[in-house]
């Protein structure tokens, strides 16, 4: 059976998948990075793990895969093929895409970790059938992806959809991107935690339990959790102002709080826009498989574009 091999690299694990021309998971397998060894020993792990995604394709489904998909956190030179930066695993400059081509003999697309989630949300997840939709990843940092027209747009070199670090409060917090007031640095998962860890006394507590405390109406609580809303929907109404979406994906471990958030934030955005139309508000529907799906549909779209016979070094 035709299939391709979906690849999602994080910090410290690896999720693949053999997906069919459905989007069927004909297979799934996990392992570590193995990033304490540093950044060769992980793209050893990652060459190794393909290539017995290689052979248990070829062996169970009749035939090797058509192509790859690999999704990788960081800056990715999406059109070189390269993983440029990734603090988290320690690495600069893999030709990823030349390693894994010469290795599987296959056409290998390569992609921004956030950007393959948001194509696999717009596509097959939250935005389904949206046309234009902006996904926001609210994590340990915050990160975005731009959808226009079944795509996602990667930039001239690579950055676009970084709406973490807009400047939501001039003079604000410092971020390790060099300015202050960067969103990230307000209304990700981790600033929240920061936030309610200093507000409620107790070092161990996270956002999670921030939003808890939320839901059980603490007013220390909800003073916190609106502060990082706010901040939250000014950076949302900057990018919604200039790209106009249909549909806004919010996913991340921040919405995992569910209507505790979401209730707040349309509320937050519908009090900031005047002329631009409000998009639909919804929560991201693949949970941690969106990398996966998104590298299968890059593979498959690799597939659509090329005839399947080119291999791109
Ligand atoms: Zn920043």
């Amino acid at each position: 059976m035709r299939h391709v091999i979906a690849l999602d690299v994080g910090g410290t694990g690896m999720k693949a998948a053999l997906v069919g021309a459905d989007g069927a998971l004909l297979y799934e397998a996990r392992r570590p990075t193995g990033r304490e060894r540093g950044p060769d020993a992980v793209v050893a792990n990652i060459l190794d793990f393909a290539a017995e995604l290689r052979a248990h394709g070829a062996e169970t489904l009749g035939e090797p895969p058509a192509a790859a998909g690999v999704a990788v956190p960081g800056i990715v030179d999406e059109a070189a093929g390269v993983a440029a930066y990734a603090a988290n695993l320690g690495w600069r400059d893999v030709p990823l895409r030349r390693l894994l081509t010469s290795m599987l003999g296959v056409p290998v697309a390569l992609g921004h970790d956030v950007r393959t989630g948001g194509l696999a949300e717009g596509r097959i997840g939250a935005g389904k059938g949206a046309d234009r939709f902006l996904f926001v990843a609210l994590g340990t940092g915050i990160a975005g992806a731009i959808g226009v027209d079944g795509r996602v747009e990667a930039g001239a070199h690579g950055f676009a959809g970084e709406i973490g670090h807009v400047v939501v409060r001039p003079g604000g917090p410092e971020c390790p991107c060099g300015q202050r007031g960067c969103l990230e640095r307000l209304a990700s998962a981790s600033a929240v935690s920061e936030a309610w860890a200093a507000a409620s006394g107790d070092p161990d507590a996270d956002a999670a339990d921030c939003a808890k405390a939320v839901a059980s109406g603490d007013p220390n609580a909800v003073r916190v959790w609106q502060q990082a809303v706010d901040a939250l929907a000014d950076g949302l109404v900057t990018a919604l102002t200039l790209l106009d979406p249909r549909t806004l994906i919010i996913g991340g471990g921040l919405a995992e709080a569910g209507e505790t958030l979401f209730t707040p934030l349309r509320d937050a955005v519908r009090q900031r826009v005047t002329f631009q139309k409000l998009p639909t508000i919804v929560p991201a529907a693949l949970g941690d498989a969106a990398g996966c799906l998104g590298a299968g549909l890059l593979a498959w779209d690799l597939l659509d574009t090329t005839d399947g016979t080119e291999v791109t070094t």
